[in-house]
């Protein structure tokens, strides 16, 4: 028998370079999903497909990585097997997706934990959340070797629709956040851009973020106010003491935009993305030209709550808050002045805070 099992990708409203900084995060599941079905066969072989791509056939007994997309199936297998030991048999695998990918809205947690839910289902593996999302990230992190913390796939699995989730990445502790936004939309805006050593200034970032709390004398970010901030200036020098202000400053604008969920205020959460940005681009220093000019773009059309861009930096996209009625206006003259400035054709896509990864029927639509 066949069945189907969906999971969706991601989008991180606020929190942003606090993750590995023992901080708050903010993701919402969207509506745009990969979309898994899987059936068992009597063959030894399991058998991956994803459409536009090339098939990908491996027995379980020799799981190796091939350096393409199938690393990411293969990953939760190999996690699977090496702890719980799992015998699996044949099957075979489709994938389809509406999740564009490298946009910064975590195709590769989508495709982890559809997989992971299919195989809990369909073995009986008898996984809770926990285990699903934590073992979906060490498939990517051990198996595929992307160092990605937990919340792509901690939304991918406890998403819902209409709320945002708070996370405490210290404390592994969540808080769901009504987000229900009636006259808003989020549109997501993709540069198109990754600027070369990306990695390497995430890195850096990382590397600064840790010396900083070195001198400041602290184990952790969570022990640091705007208090022990201010004295410490000269102490810091100017670029630790901004890479600090950035993490305690993104921190209570996480509290404060939790606040502006649950009270409907959206002018006021634009005006956080905002901030946001600002944090990003002068202290944290991981925007770029691109990301700038979008979001100082939106600020200009009308209808725009607020902005910032999303992710690790150095390109990549930009969340937009908007009224509804003037999506279509924006998302327009968004491109046409983008492609004025750079000659590149931006991508749009509007996401909904939507439910988590869930079996489906056959007729669920992409
Ligand atoms: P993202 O931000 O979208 O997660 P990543 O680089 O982490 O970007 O993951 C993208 C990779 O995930 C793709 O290069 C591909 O290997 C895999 N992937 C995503 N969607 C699909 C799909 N529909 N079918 C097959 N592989 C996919
Ligand atoms: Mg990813």
């Amino acid at each position: 028998m066949k069945r189907y099992f969906v999971a969706p990708g991601r989008v991180n409203v606020i929190g942003e370079h606090t993750d590995y900084n023992q901080g708050f995060v903010m993701p919402v599941a969207i509506d745009k999903y990969v979309l898994l079905s899987i059936e068992r066969t009597d063959e030894s072989v399991i058998a991956l497909s994803s459409a536009g791509r090339e098939p990908v056939s491996f027995r379980e007994e020799s799981i190796e990585k091939t350096g393409d997309w199938s690393d990411y199936l293969k990953g939760v297998f190999w996690v699977l097997k090496d702890n719980l030991g799992v015998d699996f048999g044949g099957m075979k695998i489709k994938i389809s997706s509406s999740i564009p990918e490298g946009a910064g809205l975590s195709s590769s947690a989508a495709l982890e934990v559809a997989l992971i839910l299919a195989l809990n289902s369909v073995y009986g593996l008898k996984l809770g959340d926990k285990e699903l999302y934590s073992f979906a990230q060490q498939a990517e992190n051990e198996f595929v070797g992307v160092q990605c913390g937990i919340m792509d796939q901690f939304a991918a699995v406890m998403g819902k629709k209409d709320t945002a989730i708070f996370l405490d990445t210290l404390e592994m502790r969540h808080e769901y956040v009504p987000l229900e936004l009636g006259e808003y939309t989020f549109v997501v805006f993709d540069s198109k851009v990754h600027h070369s050593l990306s990695s390497g200034n995430y890195n850096t970032r990382r590397a600064e973020a840790n010396k900083a709390l070195e001198i400041l004398g602290k184990n952790s970010y969570r022990e640091v106010s705007m208090i022990d901030l201010f004295p410490n200036r000269g102490k810091l020098g100017d670029l630790y003491y901004r890479r600090a202000l950035h993490v305690v400053s993104e921190n209570m604008r996480v509290l404060e935009a939790m606040k502006m969920m649950s009270n409907s205020n959206f002018e006021n959460l634009g005006r956080i993305l905002i901030q946001s940005h600002e944090s990003l681009a002068l202290d944290y220093e991981v925007t770029c030209e691109e990301t700038d000019f979008i979001v100082d773009t939106l600020r200009e059309i009308g209808g725009v709550s607020g902005a910032r861009m999303i992710g690790a930096g150095f390109g990549g996209s930009v969340l937009a808050l908007c009224e509804k009625i003037e999506m279509k206006k924006i998302v327009e003259v968004m491109k046409i002045r983008y492609k004025e400035r750079f000659g590149i054709d931006l991508d749009s896509y509007e996401v909904r805070p939507s439910d988590g990864a869930r079996e489906v029927d056959a007729t669920f639509p992409l």
